[in-house]
């Protein structure tokens, strides 16, 4: 064989070689693609968050786009990024986020569309190009929710709760009261409405009910509204006519001394492992007693805050809430108390719940029915019990010498849940006591009363069609305390007709 043929058919395994390296080398995979936004294009910003890895080589292309019935709206391009962070997640892995204002995929309709995500890194010494194309169908929503207030006459007191009725469309957004910047979650109105009487038309299913409160220490003018969200983020609000009322709450000086700090912070502090603090002098006691009293509380209340999470969808309970039977009041809701150690102040806190007493380890009862979702011991209430009625309320009870229900348990009103006791920040045997509305105290003496009940619960519910004139807590619906002076943000209208109310737009 000639020279040449020699190198004429090493040439032509080197090209054969060749070619088949550059088939390979198109086969490999593209980068890896990851979207996490948007989930949904509404008619706000246009949020953008994908990551991507080129497996250990370069990237070379990558382009973001939103694709609707052959038209293509351009999102993002790696040639062109603009306003776009990125973040070296590894030597190969980038994180592009993106926020583009409203109207930046102008010519966008309502309906579903599709994200398409390109990327491209170098194969082959970067002699090829290895594509992956991820896509992500989208729905385009750009109209925002709407709201509709359906429930009269509202009156909320400081320190107390109150119910709305309204509609929400469509179906799916998030919605509820906003008070101030504290947000009353709503719930689909199904959930109040128990067993339907046979042949009775399903509730309508953009009904919602919520609960919400003004804090003791809310100002009295803080503005209340409906706000709804829906999931491609398009945001809604709307008013509607209530009243608040100012309240006035007891001022008191709370005498403590070593003696009582002897008792209660010890044990305290044994059942708190994340709270180590000396106890051997009375200044350590003193100073125990105040970390107490300060921060633990803080840190109960966010405990407390965060059960309201789990609460019920359903409205478990009816009528009025029981208030202990033949129980003293000791202390009333939202007391300020200036505590005095050997005549000095040390110490001011609100007092967010009524002390109740009766006799030592006296039996203590479900206010309602509803879940156990917390039994155990729980800082300064000592141990305590709450209880979950549906729709961001609950009811608490401290201090308690035994518990004998377990979270989970599902307790009717009037039943056993543990005796009374003078475990926590307690001077004696009592039981603390509070409502909750979306994991915060509010006045319970508005729930013991069949009025405020019937008033602000039932006719609201039998109004809007959820509930049954039969089944409303009997008790005669009160004129509201309109001769107080207080700031009407609208006139109460006249007694609601028996009718289903009509929804008033505004
Ligand atoms: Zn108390």
């Amino acid at each position: 064989m000639s020279f040449k043929a020699v190198a004429a058919a090493a040439l032509a395994l080197l090209l054969a070689g060749a070619i088949v390296l550059y088939y390979y080398a198109g086969q490999e995979p593209g980068p890896l693609v990851k979207i996490e936004k948007p989930a949904a294009i509404g008619g706000g910003p246009v949020p953008l968050d994908v990551t991507v890895d080129s497996v250990g080589t370069t990237l070379r292309r990558l382009e973001v786009s939103v694709e609707q019935q052959g038209r293509v709206f351009t999102l993002f391009s790696l040639d062109a990024p603009g306003e776009a962070r990125f973040v070296q997640e590894t030597a190969h892995r980038i994180r592009v986020t993106q926020e583009s204002p409203a109207g930046a995929l102008t010519g966008l309709r309502d309906g579903s569309a599709r994200l398409v995500v390109t990327a491209s890194r170098d194969v082959l010494y970067g002699i090829r190009r290895a594509e992956a194309v991820e896509t992500r169908e989208l729905a385009v929503r750009l109209t925002p929710p709407k709201l509709a207030i359906v429930s009269m006459h509202h009156y909320v007191n400081l320190g107390g709760a109150e119910m709305v009725v309204y509609r929400v469309t469509p179906a799916d957004a998030a919605s509820g009261v906003q008070v101030g910047n504290r947000y009353y979650p709503g719930y689909p109105a199904a959930g109040a409405a128990g067993s339907l009487a046979p042949g009775a038309p399903p509730v309508d299913p953009a009904l919602r009910v919520a609960f919400f409160a003004l804090l003791h220490d809310d100002d009295i003018s803080t503005r209340v509204r409906l706000v709804a969200r829906d999931p491609a983020g398009n945001a809604a609000s709307a008013e509607f006519a209530y009243r608040a009322f100012p309240a006035e709450f007891a001022r008191r000086r709370l005498p403590v001394t070593d003696a009582f700090f002897k008792r209660v912070v010890p044990p305290i502090l044994e059942a708190t492992p994340a709270l180590t603090l000396p106890v051997g002098t009375p200044e350590e006691r003193l100073e125990a007693f105040l970390r107490i009293n300060g921060d633990l509380r803080r840190a109960n209340q966010a405990q407390i805050e965060d059960l309201a999470r789990v609460t019920s969808p359903e409205m478990l309970w009816r009528g009025t809430f029981a208030r202990m039977g033949r129980a003293k009041s000791e202390a009333l809701f939202a007391d300020h108390r200036t505590y005095v150690f050997e005549g000095r102040d040390i110490d001011q806190q609100v007092h967010l719940g009524a002390d109740l007493a009766s006799t030592r380890g006296a039996a203590i009862t479900a206010s309602n029915t509803g879940h156990v979702v917390f039994a155990g011991f729980l800082g300064i209430y000592g141990n305590c019990v709450v209880l979950d009625h549906g729709m961001g309320v609950q009811s608490l009870y401290a201090h308690l010498s035994s518990v004998t229900v377990e979270a989970g348990d599902r307790i009717n009103r009037r039943e056993t849940i543990g005796r009374s006791g003078d475990t926590g920040l307690a001077g004696g045997d009592h039981l603390h006591f509070t409502m909750l509305v979306a994991g915060r105290p509010v006045n319970p003496i508005e729930w013991w009363d069949p009025h405020w009940i019937a008033d602000r619960v039932d006719r609201k519910l039998v109004e809007a069609g959820i509930m049954s004139a039969s089944a409303a807590t009997k008790a005669p619906v009160v004129t509201p305390p309109a001769k107080k002076k207080a700031p009407a943000r609208a006139k109460a209208k006249p007694a609601a007709p028996k009718k289903k109310a009509p929804a008033k737009k505004r």
